[in-house]
């Protein structure tokens, strides 16, 4: 009854989803799903109940807001805040927040109990992001606060900028951008498919289809449209 009105509400969001610049979270990711994202691939349907986790996000978000706007302790510069408008990428850091002395990025991500309890180190692609957001918004430092989704625990992990780290992230971007813009398909991830990219990708079956290394995507698009006729 509401349950199919509620599915469909999520799912009919992710329609036209033809990606047309890069996000924050494209930093350090497999440059082939990012292309075929821009070349609005067919992809495998995400389930509804895995478009309602993301939303489950914002929530977590409130949660850690909360009583940090409350806390005398600390101040809160902003929060929702969008990096500063250039051409490559956009993106949203949760808060920047100073304990009064220093400033820092914060990033709140919430996990599932098991990932949270083996969490010794902050995960790569999410030191990815903030490194991002440290540059943009030249702010040095930042801390990844992961939220365990089950029980609510807290874990939190200081960052120093490194410009070396967010300088390789921008040029992979870029080249990625130079690929897309000439239609060639970059490689696969040198770990495919046991990365654990490629066991959540949307594109895994599309990627198979593809030669390993770079091809050419007007080629590729006649191979999988004949494939399709
Ligand atoms: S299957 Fe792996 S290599 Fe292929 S597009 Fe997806 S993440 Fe990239």
């Amino acid at each position: 009854m509401f349950k199919e009105l509620i599915d469909k509400f999520y799912l009919d969001r992710q329609k036209d989803r033809e990606q047309r610049h890069f996000y924050i979270t494209d930093a350090g990711r497999c440059p082939r799903t990012i292309f075929f994202k821009f070349k609005n691939v067919p992809r495998e349907e995400m389930e509804a109940k895995v478009l309602r986790m993301f939303d489950h996000g914002d929530y977590i978000h409130q949660l850690i807001m909360k009583p940090l706007l409350s806390i005398k302790e600390i101040h809160v510069i902003a929060s929702e805040i969008n990096i500063p408008p250039q051409e490559l990428i956009s993106g949203r850091a949760d808060a920047i927040i100073s304990d009064g002395k220093t400033q820092y990025v914060l990033d709140i991500k919430g996990i599932n109990g098991t990932i949270f309890k083996n969490l010794a180190q902050p995960k790569e692609e999410n030191i990815n992001q903030l490194q991002l957001y440290l540059h943009f918004f030249k702010v040095p430092k930042g801390v990844l606060l992961y939220v365990n989704k089950d029980t609510q625990e807290l874990k939190e992990f200081l960052v120093d900028y490194n410009s070396g780290w967010a300088k390789k992230l921008l040029e992979q971007l870029s080249d990625l951008k130079t690929k897309i813009d000439k239609n060639i398909i970059p490689s696969r991830i040198p770990d495919w498919p046991d990365n654990w990219q490629c066991r959540y990708c949307q594109f895994k079956e599309i990627c198979s289809m593809a030669d390993e290394g770079e091809m050419n995507w007007e080629e590729f698009k006649k191979r999988i449209e004949s494939r399709e006729g």
